[in-house]
């Protein structure tokens, strides 16, 4: 076969010669999901993967099988959830184009009925009708009739379960969004879906609802990494994500951005009381000592920064957000485990 039938080919091979050499370079080993995560790194087409893989070989020079995991699932998967949703949307096409067919097959017996019908009224009309041409006339209507039926029968059954069917696929859908926008390590949602949400609660706070947000940064989180070892570190973004769930209430907002950052969107609550939900999960991470479940080894205290915004008027989610980010820079710079706000930060002059 020709090379022509194939455009990519020399790009494709090119790209799997580089994939190669990084994967001997920088390990760990050559697995498809390595194989996957290199070759998608020098294709280049996840400008948010390449920038994980440049800072992780940065860090420390090569890749393990656990950032191999980490890379796959937060950058890769993701296309799992575009490819089953268009299957469960090619199967809704299919269920629907087959429900059209069977209505158009019960319109056409209906109006044959309708047409037996006109030529049966007008078979009723002539002045001499024989008994037997009525009772003639009579049987083909109630044939007429059983066949009709028997039709809606048959589209009845097929509606009932092409409504099943429609219904099982709407919850697979739902749960395929759902997926999508959810973080797998900390089950909040992810930094697509935070921004969603910040969007739609800025537009309510531009017609008048308040709105605050919230920035959380793990303080030395490269630090217990290093010392303790990424799995357990995954367990403290799983307990921030449990202590920001039991300090807020039910209409607050909670995603991790990725990394070791969370965000909160707190519709309907004030600069006050931003600070005093911050306060507070400040205070139970401060409050808990961490405990290494299979050697009881005790790893100390891990402390949270926060930075908390009120909506102003004339705010942009980027706006608002960006603020709450310099006020938890300023936490870190005041020393880290504490609350800084945006009471003191001046609103930027219009032009
Ligand atoms: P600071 O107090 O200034 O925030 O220091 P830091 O060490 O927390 O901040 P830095 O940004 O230098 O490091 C963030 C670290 O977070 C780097 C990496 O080890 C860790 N990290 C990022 N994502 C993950 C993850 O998904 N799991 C684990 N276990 N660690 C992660
Ligand atoms: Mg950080
Ligand atoms: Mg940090």
């Amino acid at each position: 076969m020709g090379q022509d039938a194939f455009p990519d080919r020399d790009r494709s091979f090119a790209l799997a010669k580089r994939t190669n050499e990084l994967m001997r370079d920088y390990g760990p080993s050559a697995t498809p999901r390595a194989y996957a995560v290199w070759y998608a790194y020098v294709s280049g087409e996840l400008p948010l993967l390449n920038d994980a893989v440049k800072r992780l070989t940065a860090e420390k020079g090569h890749l393990t099988d656990l950032d191999i995991d980490h890379l796959h699932e937060s950058y890769l998967d993701g296309q799992k959830h575009a490819s089953d949703a268009s299957v469960v949307s090619k199967t809704v096409l299919a269920e629907l184009a087959s429900i059209s067919e069977v209505l158009d097959l019960s319109l056409g017996s209906t109006q044959q009925y309708g047409e037996s019908l006109s030529t049966l009224s007008a078979d009723l009309t002539q002045a001499h009708l024989s008994r037997a041409r009525l009772a003639e006339v009579v049987a083909s209507l109630a044939a007429a009739t059983r066949e009709v039926v028997a039709d809606n029968r048959v589209l009845e059954a097929r509606i009932r379960e092409s409504r099943s069917e429609v219904e099982a696929l709407r919850e697979k859908l739902e749960a395929t969004r759902t997926e999508s926008l959810t973080d797998p390590l900390s089950g909040l949602s992810n930094r697509k879906h935070f921004e969603e949400m910040l969007h739609t609660t800025v537009a309510e706070a531009n017609r008048g609802n308040r709105l605050s947000v919230i920035v959380v940064d793990i303080d030395y989180f490269k630090r217990f990494n290093d010392q303790y070892g990424h799995l357990t570190g995954d367990q403290v973004l799983r307990l921030v994500a449990v202590v920001m769930r039991e300090s807020v209430q039910s209409n607050a907002r909670l995603a991790r951005f990725g990394g070791e950052e969370f965000g909160i969107i707190l519709p309907g609550a004030n600069r006050l009381e931003a600070i005093e939900i911050a306060e507070t999960i400040r205070s139970s991470m401060i409050g808990r000592e961490l405990v290494k479940r299979s050697t009881g080894e005790s790893l100390g205290k891990v402390t949270v920064s926060l930075g908390v915004a009120e909506y102003r008027l004339g705010d942009t989610p980027a706006s608002l957000l960006e603020r709450a980010d310099l006020c938890m820079f300023a936490a870190k710079r005041g020393g880290r485990n504490r609350v800084a706000d945006d009471a003191s930060i001046a609103s930027p002059q219009a032009a």
